[in-house]
C-alpha cells in the first residue's frame, strides 16, 4: 500500500505557481488577484477562506475578502460580484459556499464572469467540462486528477466508482474521469446496495461527507482509494469518508485525511487563478 501524498504535491504545485506569478509580473506587470465573498459567520467557511488567503500570500497573489452579514440581500451580493467582474485587478472570483438559505446560489454563481470563475461552478465552464473543452475546472476534482497523474496512475479503461454526486465534487469528478477514458459509475444517497458498486471498482473516489461510509468489505483487493470527505469526528479529529485503518491494508494506493485531497484543492485554486491572470494578461496585450 502506498500513500498518495497530497500535501507534498500541493507544495510542489504552489512553488511552481509562485514562479509563474513572478514571471507574469516581470513580463506584464500584472499580479494575479483573487477576490473572495464570505457571507455569514460559519466557522468552517471562515477557516477555509483564511487558508485560501494565506495560500495567496505565499504565492505572491493579491487577494481581497468581502465579508458580508448573514442577512445580506441577494441584490447586494450580485452588485459586489458585478463590480469584481469589472475590476482589472481581480482575475478570480470565489463565492464561499454554502450561502444562507434566502440566497439563490445558482443565480449568484451565474453572475460571476466565466473568465474569472476559478472555482469552475458557472454553467458555461460546467458545459465546457462536460464536452471535454478547456475551461475552469472545480478545484477538488482537478486536484484529484493531478494527484493520480503524479503517481502515474492512468485511469483509462479502469472501473471508477464515484460516491457522491454534488455539483462541486462528484459530478465534475465523474466528468474528468470520463474525459480521461475511464469507465465511470456515480453513486449517491439513493443508490441501492452501494457495496455492490464499490466492490467492482479499480478506483473508488468518495466525497459524501459520511464518516466510515467505505468499509473494508466494500473494497476489492488492490483497489485505489481517493477519500475526498472531510468530517469532524466526535473526538475532534478530521477524518474522511473511508474507514482508513481497516481499508488501507487492502489497497494499492490511498489518500490520507488530512494531507490527501484537501491541500490539493487549495493548490488548484492558485493554479486556476494564475491561469485566469495569464488569460487576462494576454487579452490586454
Ligand atoms: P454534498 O452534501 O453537496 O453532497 C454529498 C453527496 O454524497 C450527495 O450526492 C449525496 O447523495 C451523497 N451521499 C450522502 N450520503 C451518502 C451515502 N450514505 N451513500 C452514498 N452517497 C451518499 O457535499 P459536497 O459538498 O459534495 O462534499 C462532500 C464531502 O466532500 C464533504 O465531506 C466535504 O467536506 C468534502 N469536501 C472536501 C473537499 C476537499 O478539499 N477535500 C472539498 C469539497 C468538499
Amino acid at each position: 500500500m502506498q500513500i498518495l501524498d497530497g500535501k507534498a504535491l500541493a507544495q510542489k504545485i504552489e512553488e511552481k505557481v509562485s514562479v509563474g506569478a513572478r514571471e507574469l509580473k516581470a513580463l506584464t506587470g500584472r499580479v494575479p488577484g483573487l477576490a473572495v465573498i464570505l457571507v455569514g459567520h460559519d466557522p468552517a467557511s471562515q477557516a477555509y477562506v483564511g487558508m485560501k488567503k494565506k495560500a495567496c500570500d505565499r504565492a505572491g497573489f493579491y487577494s481581497v475578502t468581502h465579508e458580508m452579514p448573514e442577512d445580506i440581500s441577494q441584490e447586494a451580493i450580485i452588485k459586489t460580484i458585478e463590480m469584481m467582474n469589472q475590476n482589472p485587478n481581480i482575475d478570480g472570483i470565489l463565492i464561499q459556499l454554502p450561502l444562507p438559505k434566502h440566497i439563490d446560489t445558482t443565480k449568484i454563481l451565474e453572475v460571476v464572469a466565466p473568465s474569472k470563475d476559478v472555482d469552475g461552478f458557472h454553467p458555461y465552464n460546467v458545459g465546457r467540462l462536460a464536452t471535454g473543452l478547456d475551461g475552469f475546472v472545480p478545484c477538488t476534482p482537478l486536484g484529484v486528477m493531478e494527484l493520480l497523474a503524479e503517481y502515474s496512475i492512468d485511469v483509462k479503461g479502469k472501473n471508477c466508482c464515484v460516491v457522491g454526486a454534488s455539483n462541486i465534487v462528484g459530478k465534475p469528478m465523474a466528468a474528468l474521469l470520463l474525459n480521461a477514458n475511464a469507465t465511470v459509475e456515480i453513486c449517491h444517497i439513493f443508490t441501492d446496495d452501494l457495496a455492490k458498486h464499490t466492490r467492482n471498482a479499480d478506483i473508488i473516489l468518495v466525497g459524501a461527507g459520511v464518516i466510515n461510509l467505505i468499509k473494508e468489505d466494500m473494497v476489492k483487493e488492490g483497489a485505489i482509494i481517493i477519500d475526498i470527505g472531510i468530517n469532524r469526528a466526535s473526538d475532534g479529529r478530521l477524518v474522511g469518508d473511508v474507514d482508513y485503518d481497516a481499508v488501507a491494508p487492502k489497497t494499492s494506493y490511498i489518500t490520507p485525511v488530512p494531507g490527501g485531497v484537501g491541500p490539493m484543492t487549495i493548490a488548484m485554486l492558485l493554479s486556476n487563478t494564475l491561469k485566469a491572470a495569464q488569460i487576462h494578461a494576454e487579452e490586454a496585450r
